[in-house]
């Protein structure tokens, strides 16, 4: 079964779209880390994180481009089948410091399979977390939710919001819902997980401002319950963090969603396959773009407790 899913981008419009008498050149990989830098530009990163090229040579020309969250040996190998020029993934494969990539570990392995088929591998993580738009709008957009801003601003040097970027997004749903419904409408606009969808909270209590971070979340609790949202969606809440939160704040709100970390950073892909198809046929070199539709969750079933409570 193909996982991989095309994404069809509208043809840009006005002073930047292509002449049809143009020209037309295949972008080179220099080119295509252009765009990609325009969009989540490497600084916006946060300190600790390790973004931009793995492999692969600038002038290497690109054609294909494939899209996913993380750079796992099924995606590669997906990527290589298609034969992609360029794979880029949200994760870092190489985020630690490394002595060796020899092809006796399981990342060596990927960085020998990219080099030999010559395809180039790019992460956007962080300084892609941060970004307007970026992972945490496209998961507030599949709620349905607007008027989104920052969960936790970026600050410039002189401690004024930094472009409208940050961590996280809060913003409000058209109207008001129950936490059950909203949870339930959680599980069906993102990807399927063998998680699923679990929550902390009344499923009768009504809610309508939510606060979403696409991927490990513990770190913005705080943050979420200092915004005074109803609900906070996130993924990979650990017991005591998300625990001693409901303990402090006892029925009240913020609840809970924690769904599978694909999942959360998933819908992102989407638009960046959009953006760079846009403006990559805008300069007069179009790319062909995929989005890796394989979940990659380390998760891969799950059995419900058969004397479990299900509200
Ligand atoms: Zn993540």
């Amino acid at each position: 079964m193909p996982h991989v899913t095309h994404v069809t981008a509208p043809l840009p419009s006005g002073s930047g779209a292509a002449d049809p008498g143009a020209e037309r050149r295949v972008p080179t990989l220099a080119d295509v880390v252009g765009v990609l830098e325009h969009l989540y530009d490497p600084a916006w990163a946060r300190d600790w994180d390790r973004v931009g090229l793995v492999c692969g040579d600038p002038a290497a020309p690109v054609r294909r481009v494939m899209l996913a969250v993380d750079p796992a040996a099924s995606v590669v190998e997906d990527a290589l089948d298609w034969h992609a020029d360029l794979l880029l993934t949200h994760h870092p494969l190489l985020l630690r410091g490394v002595h060796s990539v020899a092809a006796t570990s399981a990342k060596g392995r990927i960085v020998h399979q990219l080099v030999r088929a010559g395809c180039a591998l790019y992460t956007a993580h962080t300084n892609a977390d941060v970004a307007v738009p970026g992972v945490s709008d496209a998961l507030a957009r599949v709620m349905g939710l607007t008027d989104l801003r920052p969960l936790l601003p970026d600050l410039d040097p002189a401690g004024q919001p930094a472009g409208g970027r940050g961590l996280g997004r809060i913003g409000r749903l058209a109207a008001p819902t129950t936490l059950r419904e909203f949870a339930m409408l959680v599980a069906e606009v993102l990807p399927a997980s063998a998680q699923g969808v679990r929550i902390a909270g009344d499923p009768g209590c009504v809610i309508e401002s939510v606060a979403v971070s696409g991927g490990a979340g513990d770190d913005l609790l705080a943050a979420a319950r200092g915004a005074g949202v109803d609900v906070f969606v996130t993924a990979d809440l650990r017991h005591h963090p998300a625990g001693e939160l409901r303990e402090e704040v006892g029925e009240a709100p913020p609840f809970l969603i924690d769904v599978s970390h694909w999942s959360s950073e998933w819908p992102w892909l989407a638009g960046v396959a959009n953006r760079l198809e846009g403006e990559l046929e805008a300069a007069g070199s179009p790319v062909e773009v995929q989005v890796s539709t394989r979940c990659t969750d380390p998760w891969t079933f799950r059995v419900p407790s058969p004397g479990g409570i299900v509200r």
